[in-house]
């Protein structure tokens, strides 16, 4: 099914600049991108051949501080996949008030098909043709879907060689090149903590707390194994090649050992095989769709049996089913909120970064809670303030309002 992602969050967008009354024309410029560079991208294969690809880097806001978002290298992506989703950045950096704009980049490609020379180049590429828009107080990538470590260290290193020694230039680098303590794991322990903040907030037992988990890539599976720690009970949990159940609960570190011999968690023997599809639809307590965008939507809505979603991934439901869940009483925790982890961590390595002087794992991870269960209460706070109130537009208005202040308050209207 065809999901436009931009239409998706212009619908949130509109609702909570509704309910703020936002002056129209500032609505309108806070709703759409700043700027947008689409990237031709050539791409010398192994076999000597030629291959163009596509790439965007697209800065939504940047009234509040530098733009920030990460980079994704999918086949799917698209421009108005990468606006949604440099938008999301801005009100999610806003939500959690850390001092950064919103972007967002990719690469329309499969990964997977390319040999790791080919990867290195194209990232390599990449960065020389996005070199004039970003910077370490201008713009600053991160990793996102299938990008990881290794990337952000070429990016590092390509732009370092044209502007001296630069690791504020993308966050989740390699800790040995000045990545922080817990960026790796912070948007995965991020979700873990907005699980557990709402199931206290709303008198549900964490211990024992039934869990199903869509996608087990970065997000997914340190969210998997956090909640495992806290005594959750990870019922399933699927990735691009299948899912599995078990409603006893996954061995979640046997599961993570089947995953790195493997590849994936597909044909796990501790768990019995399902349809990917089937994972939505399964009743427990939380399901925290943590892959793409527009997974729920409203051909499957109505068939969602949890109690909770929390969203680890950017934009996995629609408005329709947004509506849908609502009527079914079913709250959904946004992602600007539930994987703002992340980029809280990001700001932190950053910060790192400026100062040259790296914190403890403990300090991160300190920072990293205060945070989040302080963005969380006010989020709540606000949507229980008002019947009709979600959970995603109290936190669109809560960050919409922050950005719009910024924005007056630098006088960008003139
Ligand atoms: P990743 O590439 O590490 O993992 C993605 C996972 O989703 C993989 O396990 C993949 O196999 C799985 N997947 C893909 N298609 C699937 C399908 N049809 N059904 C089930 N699983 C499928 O990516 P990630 O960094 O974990 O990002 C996941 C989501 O979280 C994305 O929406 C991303 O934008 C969002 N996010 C990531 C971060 C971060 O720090 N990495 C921060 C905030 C939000």
């Amino acid at each position: 099914m065809e999901i436009n992602n931009f239409k998706s969050y212009c619908d949130q967008f509109d609702r909570a600049s509704q309910e703020l009354k936002l002056d129209e024309n500032l609505a309108s410029l806070l709703k759409y991108p700043d700027r947008e560079l689409a990237v031709e991208l050539p791409l010398i294969r192994d076999d000597g051949s030629l291959k163009v690809l596509r790439g965007y880097r697209i800065q939504h806001n940047d009234a509040r501080g530098p733009f920030k978002g990460g980079l994704r290298f999918h086949p799917q992506v698209d421009v108005d996949e990468v606006r949604a989703l440099s938008a999301l950045m801005t009100f999610k950096t806003a939500l959690v008030d850390i001092p950064f704009g919103g972007a967002k980049g990719g690469i329309q490609v499969d990964p997977a098909t390319l040999s790791q020379r080919e990867l290195e180049q194209l990232t390599r590429t990449f960065v020389r043709a996005i070199s004039p828009v970003i910077g370490v107080q201008t713009d600053i990538p991160a990793p996102d879907v299938n990008t990881n470590a290794q990337i952000m260290a070429w990016i590092m290193d390509e732009y370092s060689q044209t502007n001296g020694y630069s690791p504020g230039i993308v966050t989740g680098k390699p800790i040995s090149l000045g990545g922080s303590q817990g960026r790796e794991s912070a948007t995965g322990v991020g979700v873990s903590i907005t699980l557990r903040e709402t199931a206290k907030h709303r008198n549900m037992p964490l211990e024992g707390a039934t869990v199903a988990i869509q996608g087990f890539g970065n997000v997914g599976s340190w969210a998997a194994r956090t909640l495992h720690e806290y005594g959750c009970k990870i019922i399933a949990v699927s990735d691009a090649r299948g899912a599995i159940y078990n409603k006893e609960g996954l061995d979640i570190p046997a599961l993570l050992e089947h995953q790195e011999a493997h590849g994936s968690i597909h044909l796990s023997s501790l768990a019995e095989p399902i349809e990917q599809d089937e994972l939505l639809c399964l009743e427990c307590d939380f399901l925290i769709p943590a892959a793409l965008g527009g997974v729920i939507h409203k051909m499957n809505a109505e068939c969602l049996r949890c109690k909770v979603v929390i969203e680890g991934a950017n934009g996995p439901t629609t408005p329709t089913a947004d509506e849908v869940l609502w009527k079914k009483n079913i709250p959904v925790i946004p992602d600007i909120l539930a994987n703002a982890g992340g980029v809280i961590v990001s700001y932190y390595e950053w910060v790192q970064n400026l100062q040259r002087h790296y914190w403890e794992d403990g300090e991160v991870t300190r920072k990293l809670e205060r945070k989040l269960v302080d963005s969380f209460y006010e989020t709540a706070a606000l949507a229980h303030s008002r019947k009709e109130l979600s959970y995603r537009t109290a936190a669109f208005m809560l960050s919409i309002k922050r950005v719009a202040e910024a924005i007056e308050m630098r006088g960008r209207i003139t």
